[in-house]
């Protein structure tokens, strides 16, 4: 079989760049697992703010916006920034990051927002913009525009050789031997093993396990409540149905490619930390789960062709945010493999600052 492009790893990144370049090339999308979205696309916290990932990431995630509440794919939850007075200077530090964004920032007394919060939690910013994501919609209806416009979705089709003959590329897979004109990397936590395979020089795209919980608490939470996070990047919160709440120890812990799985320590660390700041009753752990979450070594996104090795493609490195970024990052990602001009959408945004030719 032959193709213009084919996409290794059918996550949000690889899912949604097959989206927007099928409709104008013949594109086959290649996964490993059994299941599209079985590594950190199924196991997000599946929020999109405008502040997380910093003022690198945020034109990418402000440039998402729109796709995502046209598509129906974002509901209202606004996000609350907590500190105690410890916290000064990174609360002073996190206003003037976006000082110069469009982001609605606001300071506020954390207690109006927070019934049962703690009163050394002096500190608060108001982020109202902050949404609900529902990533499984998003990731379905990123691989169904795919498939609808012709391109291959193939599971259980793991990348094990891809060698260039004739200026093209022979890519063989556990499902057999493909040729494509241009391969794409959008493994996750895997970019770099993708890269070696192919012979590309690896960027250094390292993965770092991230732990959730869901808890039962008493009070339950109500639908009102926004997301929580610590200003000291300890932990985050937020409501779930069900009265439930979804709560991280905000770990990063390196991690060799796998499919992780959450340790005891860090659902201990979250419930101590939720303990430290409210006065909530945790009545249960009722899931727990753990992704990998995986960056460039400046941690911004990779978006674009090798300069050492001709047709790989970089799509990797979406870190905390490849769900909140997806819809940019595959218009950019797209404009590129085509040579098309950038959509109106991401026409403001420098896709150089992304590119893999920054690391030399
Ligand atoms: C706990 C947690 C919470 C998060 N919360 C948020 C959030 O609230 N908002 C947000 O925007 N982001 C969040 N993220 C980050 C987000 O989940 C990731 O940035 C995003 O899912 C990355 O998508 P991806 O497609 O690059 O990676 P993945 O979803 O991991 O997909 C990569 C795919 O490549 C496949 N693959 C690997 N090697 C091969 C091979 N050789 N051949 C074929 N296929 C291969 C893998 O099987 C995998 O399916 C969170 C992540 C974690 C872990």
């Amino acid at each position: 079989m032959s193709y213009d492009i084919a996409i290794v790893g059918a996550g949000i990144a690889g899912a949604s760049l097959a989206a927007e370049v099928a409709p104008h090339a013949r594109v086959v999308l290649l996964e490993a697992e059994d299941q599209a979205g079985y590594h950190a696309t199924g196991r997000s916290a599946a929020f999109w703010s405008e502040t997380y990932g910093g003022a690198g990431v945020q034109p990418l995630t402000t440039a998402s916006g729109p796709a995502l509440r046209d598509g129906g794919f974002l509901e209202p939850l606004g996000s609350l920034h907590i500190g105690r007075e410890g916290d000064r200077a990174a609360y002073d530090a996190f206003l003037s990051e976006f000082a110069d964004t469009p982001i609605a920032l606001k300071a506020v007394d954390p207690h109006a927002h927070i019934a049962g919060l703690l009163p050394e939690w002096t500190l608060g910013i108001w982020e109202p913009s902050c949404a609900y994501i529902d990533v499984a919609a998003l990731h379905a209806n990123c691989l169904s525009r795919a498939r609808r416009a012709g391109a291959e979705v193939r599971t259980r089709a793991a990348l094990r050789q891809a060698e260039r003959v004739s200026g093209r590329w022979r890519i063989t897979t556990e499902d057999g031997v493909i040729e494509a004109d241009i391969l794409v990397d959008a493994a996750g936590a895997w970019a770099d093993e993708v890269a070696r395979i192919a012979g590309a020089n690896p960027i250094g795209i390292a993965a770092y396990r991230r732990t959730l919980v869901q808890l039962r608490i008493d009070p339950p939470t109500t639908p009102a409540m926004p997301h929580v996070a610590a200003i000291d990047g300890s932990f985050y919160w937020k409501p779930e149905a069900g009265g439930k709440l979804w709560l991280s120890p905000h770990d990063e812990i390196p991690t060799d490619p796998c499919d992780a799985q959450p340790e005891e320590l860090d659902v201990a660390i979250a419930i101590d930390r939720l303990e430290h700041a409210v006065d909530w009753r945790i009545m249960g752990v009722e899931r727990k789960w753990a992704g990998l979450r995986s960056f460039a070594p400046d941690r911004l996104p990779v978006y674009g062709f090798a300069a050492d090795t001709p047709g790989f493609f970089w799509f990797a490195g979406q870190g905390g945010f490849g769900i909140q970024t997806a819809p940019a990052a595959a218009m950019i990602g797209a404009s590129l493999l085509l040579g098309r001009t950038p959509d109106a959408a991401v026409a403001g945004i420098d896709a150089e600052r992304y590119a893999p030719t920054r690391f030399g």
